[in-house]
């Protein structure tokens, strides 16, 4: 997808963007291209200056340095109120005292509609977020969730072109945040305007975003579609924040033939994909659910992977995966997931174990 043709004003571009709080970098020369239309989320850990960064493209904080467009637009001097952008917060913000018509008719105010004019409008933004005959509903006789689509509905009622959201579930519990994930994703693809999301959970990020932006002290470190950030991840502090990794120090070899490459680790030499000049530092990174675990004799002679050896020293029913923890000869320890096997046993505490490590799915790091 590259809307950016279809919404060429709802581009938005920043450039170089920084901002100092005394001597702390919160943002630190972020540039950012994207297209109209698009879905994007902002993922890092408490701190690493996401909120600042959608702060300055709302308005609400001003770059020491860098630009910040919007199709033509140049926003990075214009107030808040200037910019053709909304902003939704965790906390709604909602009028408690005011019926859910009332609250939205507050999002529409000053744009001179009459008053059926605005009454058709609020009905509309209710049909968006389904919330269809709760008019005169007062926010705190709503559930989380509804009262998180309300919310919403008021920061589209101007129809902004890029609308900012500031961890917009973090409010609701689990269930429903996965279900209101599903509609908040919906909504923006109906509408077709720019989402900004900033959240700190990888699972959301992923479940909601085309692309997603990971930043690290400040600074926006990768950029990509969930899937290429999860299995490619261009740094250790990646890899961990998409999910869970087994990490393992080693030493580059050559090339080899198929793209792959040798690196020398204390568990012996395994076979991984990534570039690097031989002789380097590196670091193996290989998510879990990757590696496959199986009793010592069996599915031998799979010369694509690198197998090693180790003792279970657990093995977790939940449902739907295993979870095993594999102690290596050197002392370290490798976690594995794998789906129930459709039959025959699970290995046992205990057991020496073979683990698999195929190379196309064990990342080559820089150290
Ligand atoms: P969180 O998810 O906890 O909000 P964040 O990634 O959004 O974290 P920011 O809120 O952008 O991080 O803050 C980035 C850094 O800038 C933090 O170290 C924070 O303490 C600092 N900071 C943010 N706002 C201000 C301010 N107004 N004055 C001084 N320091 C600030």
């Amino acid at each position: 997808m590259h809307a950016s043709t279809s919404h060429p004003e709802q581009r938005l571009r920043l450039e170089r963007v920084t901002k100092r709080f005394g001597p702390h970098m919160a943002v630190d020369g972020v540039s950012l291209d994207l297209a109209g239309g698009e879905f994007f989320c902002l993922l890092g850990p408490s701190g690493c200056g996401k909120s600042t960064l959608l702060r300055m493209v709302a308005g609400f904080e001003t770059p020491d340095s860098g630009t910040i467009r919007l199709g033509e637009t140049d926003l990075t001097a214009l107030p808040p109120h200037r910019r053709p952008v909304n902003m939704m917060f965790q906390s709604y913000a909602l009028f408690p005292h005011m019926s859910v018509a009332a609250n939205l008719a507050y999002g529409l105010k000053g744009l001179g509609l009459g008053r059926t004019q605005s009454a058709e409008r609020v009905k509309a933004l209710l049909r968006l977020v389904r919330l269809e005959g709760f008019e005169a509903r007062r926010p705190d006789k709503l559930s989380g969730g509804q009262r998180q689509r309300v919310a919403l509905a008021r920061a589209l009622a101007r129809e902004p072109r890029l609308l900012l959201l500031d961890e917009p579930l973090g409010a609701l519990d689990r269930a429903l945040r996965e279900e209101t994930q599903g509609e908040l994703r919906a909504i923006q693809r109906r509408l077709g305007t720019s989402f900004v999301v900033v959240t700190h959970d990888a699972e959301e990020a992923m479940a909601l975003a085309d692309r997603i932006g990971v930043m690290e002290r400040g600074r926006l470190v990768q950029v990509g579609p969930a899937r290429e950030l999860y299995e490619r991840p261009a740094s250790r502090y990646v890899a961990g924040l998409l999910g869970d990794v087994n990490l393992i120090d080693g030493r580059l070899g050559r090339a080899e033939p198929g793209g792959v490459r040798g690196v020398e680790t204390a568990l012996g030499l395994l076979r991984a994909s990534g570039e690097g000049e031989a002789g380097n530092a590196v670091v193996v990174a290989i998510r879990p659910e990757r590696l496959v675990v199986s009793g010592e004799g069996e599915g031998e002679g799979d010369d694509l992977s690198g197998r090693l050896r180790g003792r279970l020293t657990e093995a977790t029913f939940l449902g739907d995966r295993i979870r095993y923890r594999v102690e290596m000869a050197n002392g370290s320890t490798l976690r594995a997931s794998a789906a129930l096997p459709a039959s025959g046993p699970i290995p046992a505490v205990g057991e020496t174990v073979a683990v698999a490590v195929p190379a196309d799915a064990a990342r080559i790091l820089p150290a």
